[in-house]
């Protein structure tokens, strides 16, 4: 029945890719997939596990779009993507997309800081060029740094060209080989040109979980919840550094980096 279940969901996610993400069941919901493992006893398990509380669940599913826990099958379909790391001992892997953001960025920063935790920034080019001091501190701090293209640009609505040319441009402000898509969406061979671009050893960062703080569908608790009923050691977790997501993040961060040393967690960079 799980096999089922998630041959389904492989056609949905792949019928997706070449769609533009318009799928309104599978493609996204929160019914959370790191309930695989607890999904194996009978379809009445997966029932309960799938939908919590009646009442919420299906409003969930059609509220979001993606899923929080990147599902196993997408990981084996998009090996050449790091989505996790080996899970040695209790590292754990915080990210922040879309900075650096003049004042949000260092309020990150000034926490990771206070939590001796370090973590990795996929920033845009435009940003980094208005606020190079930001980035700067970033770097000085000892986090990672990657590159999340010049304009934010969407891989599944942009030319092969136009798009390796924006992370290009980025490339020029943003010192590093790795590579993060906004939205998650590039091409394949887009991600095989990036060699082009970054060199041979580029590499596409993808996630383990996302926090879904830029998703005002969530309540600033459930971002929590999606974070730390997910993760586990190697898990790549993605937040952002933006203002739209800062509603969530400033509630949500401090108390993960909380849960996190709780929880003996070490907090690192991405060092590929
Ligand atoms: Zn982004």
């Amino acid at each position: 029945m799980v096999y089922v279940v998630w041959g389904v969901a492989v056609v949905v996610l792949v019928g997706t890719d070449k769609q533009g993400g318009n799928c309104k069941f599978f493609w996204g919901s929160t019914f959370h997939v790191s309930t695989i493992p607890r999904m194996q006893s009978s379809s009445n398990t997966i029932l309960q596990t799938l939908h919590p509380t009646p009442t919420n669940a299906l409003s969930l599913i059609c509220m979001h779009r993606y899923f929080i826990k990147t599902p196993w099958i997408a990981k084996k379909i998009f090996f050449n993507y790091i989505w996790s790391l080996p899970a040695t001992g209790r590292d754990i892997y915080l990210s922040f997309d879309d900075g650096p953001h003049p004042e949000i960025t260092p309020w990150v920063l000034d926490l990771l800081a206070q939590y001796e935790a370090k973590a990795s920034f996929f920033c845009i080019g435009n940003n980094v060029a208005l606020y190079p001091e930001v980035y700067k501190r970033i770097t000085n701090e000892g986090h990672a740094v990657g590159n999340h293209t010049y304009h934010h640009l969407n891989g599944w609505k942009t030319s092969e060209a136009a798009y390796i040319g924006d992370v290009k441009q980025a490339a020029q402000l943003i010192d590093s080989k790795l590579f993060r898509p906004p939205y998650g969406k590039i091409r394949s061979r887009q991600a095989k040109n990036l060699v082009n671009v970054l060199g041979e050893d580029a590499r596409v960062v993808m996630w383990d979980v996302l926090s879904g703080d830029f998703d005002r569908a969530f309540t600033s608790q459930q971002c929590y919840e999606n974070v730390i009923r997910n993760i586990a050691p190697g898990s790549i977790v993605v937040f952002h550094d933006s203002e739209k997501a800062f509603p969530h993040l400033k509630i949500v961060l401090p108390r993960v980096l909380e849960f996190l040393k709780e929880a003996n967690y070490s907090m690192k960079k991405i060092d590929l």
